[in-house]
């Protein structure tokens, strides 16, 4: 069972960030409102996550550590529309083939908590009693200890924590309304507070993209026949010499999508220099059935069901702004 986890893993966990992003993401889908992430050594010694989250019953504990195990599909029409964030149910079993993982967890009904560690070759689950709040906590240790290929590859400290860095800026450009907390060998790093409005929404960018460009960005909000886009895109003369402040999300994912970006560049095209970048905050929102998911393991990819449609739509709503910015 080990082995097939770790091959599953090769997929899944590429570095400490890749991991940071799935238990986050699992958090997320169990409806927490606050998110803890204590990095140790560049995530290398100790990722540990902390939410208050629905939990994991006692006698599901077991199951969320093997593979294949997902709560979040009931059935096969369930691919379809695919709202949670999870949905292959890999992400567990396939951290603790390659880690010493730790699951605490006490849902608000059950009177105590329970951890669940899985080991050996058979990945054998034990589970035993523990202190813990309404919500979950998994620590992950050691990363890679026994995979030492994959160990060796670690970039430094400092690189593996801003790739840990930038995974929960884009998560809290996702989720505004949930609060996140990042620290870094015991020194607070980032404390992103709940927004509940459009202001504190553009207060969070400003913090995570900076002051700079909230302050010289246009608002975005346009809906047309089932799609909306919303959000913030800077004026041309805010244009950066590397694309590091573009973030997308469609339907709430993060993604690094071609399409989207080239609308969005095309809209740029005439107004910022050609080795210039935009910088762009952007919500597409659409029905699920629109869209399909399933396209990538690492989820950053989407197809659209009718991409020429969305591309033209997106080029045209930010064209607009910057046009009648300039007017
Ligand atoms: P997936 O997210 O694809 O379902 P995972 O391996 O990431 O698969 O998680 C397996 C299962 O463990 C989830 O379906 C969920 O039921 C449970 N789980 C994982 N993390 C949490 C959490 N933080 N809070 C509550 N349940 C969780
Ligand atoms: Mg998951």
């Amino acid at each position: 069972a080990r082995l097939a986890n770790q091959i599953a893993a090769g997929e899944v966990v590429e570095r400490p960030a890749s991991v940071v992003k799935e238990l986050v993401e699992n958090s997320l889908d169990a409806g927490a409102s606050k998110i803890v992430v204590d990095i140790e050594k560049g995530g290398a010694k100790r990722i540990r996550i902390s939410d208050n989250g629905c939990g994991i019953r006692k006698e599901e504990l077991t199951l969320a550590l093997s593979r294949h195990a997902t709560s979040k599909i009931k059935d096969l029409t369930d691919l379809e529309a695919i709202a949670s964030l999870g949905f292959r149910g890999e992400a567990l079993a396939s951290i603790s083939s390659v880690a010493r993982l730790t699951m605490t967890s006490k849902p608000e009904n059950q009177e105590s908590a329970w951890q669940a560690y899985a080991q050996g070759r058979d990945m054998e689950v034990t589970i035993q009693p523990a202190a813990h709040p309404n919500g979950t906590t998994i620590e992950v240790n050691d990363l890679f200890f026994n995979t030492p290929a994959r160990r060796k590859f670690l970039r430094t400290e400092k690189t593996e924590f801003s790739h840990i860095d930038e995974v929960i800026r884009r998560i809290a450009l996702a989720r505004f309304d949930v609060s996140f907390v990042l620290t870094h060998n015991g020194k607070m790093i980032r404390s992103y507070r709940a927004a509940a409005n459009m202001d504190q929404n553009a207060k969070r960018v400003g913090q995570v993209c900076g002051q700079k460009f909230i302050e010289n960005a246009l608002t975005i909000d346009c809906q047309h026949e089932g799609l909306h886009l919303w959000g913030w895109i800077a004026k041309p003369e805010f244009y950066r010499a590397q694309n590091d402040l573009c973030y997308s999300y469609v339907n709430g994912r993060m993604m690094r999508d071609k399409l989207i970006n080239h609308g969005i560049r095309q809209a740029y095209a005439e107004l910022i220099p050609s080795d210039g970048y935009p910088a762009f905050v952007l919500y597409l929102e659409l029905d699920h059935k629109e869209v399909d998911v399933n396209v990538h393991p690492a989820k950053h990819e989407v197809r659209f069901h009718q991409g020429r449609y969305v591309h033209d739509f997106i080029y045209s709503v930010c064209h607009q702004a910057l046009q009648s910015d300039l007017a």
